[in-house]
């Protein structure tokens, strides 16, 4: 059966690294058919508005989508196209894996985790943002709730499930931020207490921050609010090697968008240099979401090999290929 997605080449190196991903996803004979939509700075040149009503219908039709890195034009009041995306589809879980990958420039070599960050709240509500007058107070308002944070410690618990992962780490500042924090924690205590067979953590957010960069490989799945996860995905993305490696998903009930974590990179933009693999490993995370779990982790397996045997891998990887040269090496092993 064939699954239509949207797919949004995005700006910058987006269209390289879009077809590179969609070369190896039709070698993969995955089934998938591909409804193109603009957004972004192409979006604005044809259509006169970054995000089109066209581009937002195919995203509500199809339901999942597959998307490169998108330019906000600096300036001109526009909002951040990926937080209008996630405001208008309610996309509440911002879900980032991390893993190993052989031949990195990184410090460790068994980590294997996935962190859940709250996507739609916490201190990111842009409400209530103050600076006194004189200039010298500045205020800015908080918001957790309990539909919020209970429906994305229900998704942390879901994944594990589904992946056999054995652990979720619930991560916070209650001892201090007792009212926000305190909610949350309270509400993922009770969540937990539905998943007896998955072990649960709590951990202050400064010891997390310690603990993952002295022992990484202690984490499975961590879940926390929206500024905290923020951070500390960025941090995971850098335990393994930075974030021409990091993909991630952003989750709602109607919709999920799958997408390279790093920019648009318009300092190699149009020159084959650009990495694809963590557009590639955004469409690993989009196969599992839509079932097809042993496409995934042959994908999966054909990205490891190939980093493995340092076959055209592109210069950030310390190799000589280009994008598409990577791509084929990649699509030869699958
Ligand atoms: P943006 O404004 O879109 O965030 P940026 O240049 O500020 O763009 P990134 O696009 O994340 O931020 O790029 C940061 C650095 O990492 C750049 O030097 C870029 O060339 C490099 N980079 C990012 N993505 C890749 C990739 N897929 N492959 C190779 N290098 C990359």
């Amino acid at each position: 059966m064939t699954q239509t997605i949207t797919v949004i080449r995005g700006d910058g190196i987006g269209p390289e690294i879009m077809d590179a991903t969609l070369f190896i996803l039709d070698k993969l004979g995955a089934g998938l058919q591909y409804e193109e939509a603009d957004a972004g700075v192409v979006a604005l040149e044809k259509h006169g508005d970054l995000m089109p009503q066209v581009t937002l219908d195919s995203i509500a039709r199809n339901k999942v989508v597959l998307k490169s890195p998108l330019t906000t034009p600096v300036g001109g009041g526009f909002t951040s196209i990926n937080v209008s995306l996630r405001r208008h589809f309610d996309l509440y879980a911002n879900v980032r894996p991390v893993v190993s990958f052989p031949n990195t420039k990184s410090r460790y070599e068994n980590i294997d985790m996935i962190t859940v960050r709250e996507n739609t709240e916490g201190a990111y509500i842009s409400e209530g943002q103050e600076v006194s007058a004189d200039g010298e107070t500045a205020v800015s308002i908080t918001r957790v709730t309990r539909k919020g944070s209970e429906r994305v410690v229900r998704y942390a618990f879901e994944l594990a499930k589904a992946n056999g992962r054995k652990k979720v780490t619930a991560v916070h500042k209650a001892n201090i931020i007792k009212s926000t924090s305190g909610l949350f924690l309270k509400v993922a205590r009770e969540v937990a207490a539905e998943y007896p067979e998955i072990e649960f953590q709590e951990m202050i957010v400064d010891n997390a921050c310690m603990q993952l960069v002295m022992r990484p490989e202690q984490f499975d799945v961590v879940v926390t609010t929206n500024l905290f996860g923020d951070i500390l995905s960025d941090l995971c993305a850098g335990l393994v090697g930075g974030l021409g490696l990091a993909p991630g998903a952003n989750i709602g009930k109607d919709a999920a968008i799958f997408e390279a974590v790093h920019g648009t990179a318009p300092d190699i933009a149009g020159q084959g240099k650009a990495n694809p693999c963590a557009l590639l490993l955004a469409a690993v995370q989009m196969l599992e979401h839509i079932g097809q779990q042993a496409n995934a982790e042959r994908l999966r397996k054909a990205i490891i090999a190939t980093m493995e045997a340092k076959d055209s891998l592109t210069g950030d990887l310390g190799g000589t290929g280009s994008t598409m040269d990577f791509a084929k090496a990649i699509a030869s092993r699958l």
